[in-house]
Order: C-alpha cells, then sequence, then structure tokens
C-alpha cells in the first residue's frame, strides 16, 4: 500500500487514535479500505513501462522505511 495521498500526492500519516491516514498536504483522511480503493482508481490510468517501474520503486522504497520505522515503535 502506498502512503502517498491519492488526491494530492502528499505525505499521509497514520493517526493510530482515529485509525485512519491524514494527508500532510490536503487534509484529507482516509480509513485502510478507504485508502485502498482509492489507490485502485488512481492506478487504473494506464501508465508507460518506465512510470511503472519508477512509481513501484519509490512507493516500495517509501513503504518499507514507513514500515520498518513503524515495527522500531513498537517493539
Ligand atoms: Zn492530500
Amino acid at each position: 500500500m502506498s502512503p502517498y495521498c491519492p488526491d494530492c500526492g502528499g505525505r499521509l500519516n497514520w493517526d493510530r487514535k482515529l485509525k485512519h491516514y491524514s494527508c500532510e498536504s490536503c487534509g484529507v483522511t482516509f480509513n485502510e479500505a478507504q485508502l485502498s480503493d482509492a489507490m485502485d482508481k488512481k492506478f487504473e490510468r494506464p501508465l508507460t513501462d518506465d512510470e511503472k517501474t519508477r512509481k513501484r520503486h519509490d512507493d516500495y522504497l517509501e513503504w518499507w522505511l514507513s514500515d520498518k520505522d513503524k515495527k522500531k515503535k513498537q517493539a
């Protein structure tokens, strides 16, 4: 799952109390299901192979970094 806002591309922060993501840039909020729906819709747009590769790499890197950070905090 991408941690980026599907609306504006801003960074999403997970709010543990409210159990949703909120966007630093535009303030939109998503729960996990809403975010995954929104991302599915966003990525229906056809991308070139180059865009796909770059996007996947960026998303993966950001996901990996944020996931690592979460695990560290929970441990
Ligand atoms: Zn946003």
